[in-house]
């Protein structure tokens, strides 16, 4: 009973994931781009990062093919998911509003870019990627399978240390100190917990 319940939350989180990301999708298309720092090694853990948190749960979760992989949780692992998945859907949402047209799926730098140090750029320097990091963690909790429940784990863990330097690098060549100096005040996705600047 409470193993369907975690499956219709993780359902109605990944339906409020596109609430809050496809408005955003189209509006950035409509930007015109000055630097673009895509890579192909990027797109294809980026393809496997998708097939993870979207393709592969819902498979899961309509089909019985991957049933022979399920595990076993006790119910309140599936709470703690809950809340996680939630806390995950309020960093989305921030972060997505307080980086406004800045945001793109890729690594970018658009017309009339600015540096974001406000709302919850303020303490993290990736708030989405922290959001990301905790659906992974509630995926786990919520689908009890070792291939659909772990996957986004397995995929972003690897996407996540390549993604944050080659952004870190882009973000530094275009912004230069401005950006040093945010690196020195802020955590990547942990808060700092000094609230004294350090040299980056
Ligand atoms: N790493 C950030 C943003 C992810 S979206 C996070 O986890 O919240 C990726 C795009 O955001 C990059 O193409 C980059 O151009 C832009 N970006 C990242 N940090 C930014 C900031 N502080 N201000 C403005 N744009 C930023």
């Amino acid at each position: 009973m409470s193993e369907s319940l975690f499956k219709i939350v993780f359902l109605i989180g990944l339906a409020l994931s596109w609430l809050i990301r496809l408005p955003r999708w189209r509006r950035r298309k409509r930007q015109p781009v000055r630097l673009d720092r895509r890579s192909g090694r990027e797109k294809i853990l980026l393809g496997l990062v998708f097939l993870a948190m979207q393709i592969l749960p819902v498979f899961y979760l309509l089909t019985p093919w991957l049933d022979f992989a399920d595990y076993e949780l006790p119910a309140w692992a599936g709470f703690i998911g809950s809340a996680v998945l939630g806390a995950s859907l309020w960093l989305l949402w921030r972060s997505h509003a307080d980086l406004g047209a800045c945001w793109s799926d890729s690594l970018e730098i658009r017309e009339d870019h600015r540096l974001v140090t406000r709302g919850v750029y303020g303490r993290l320097r990736h708030p989405m990627y922290a959001a990301f990091w905790l659906w992974g963690i509630a995926q786990a909790l919520l689908i009890h399978n070792w291939i659909a429940g772990p996957a986004y784990l397995a995929t972003f863990g690897p996407l996540y240390p390549v993604r944050v330097a080659r952004e870190e690098r882009m973000m530094l060549e275009h912004f230069g100190p401005e950006y040093r100096s945010y690196m020195s005040r802020t955590g990547r996705v942990i808060p700092r917990l000094s609230k004294r600047s350090r040299p980056a």
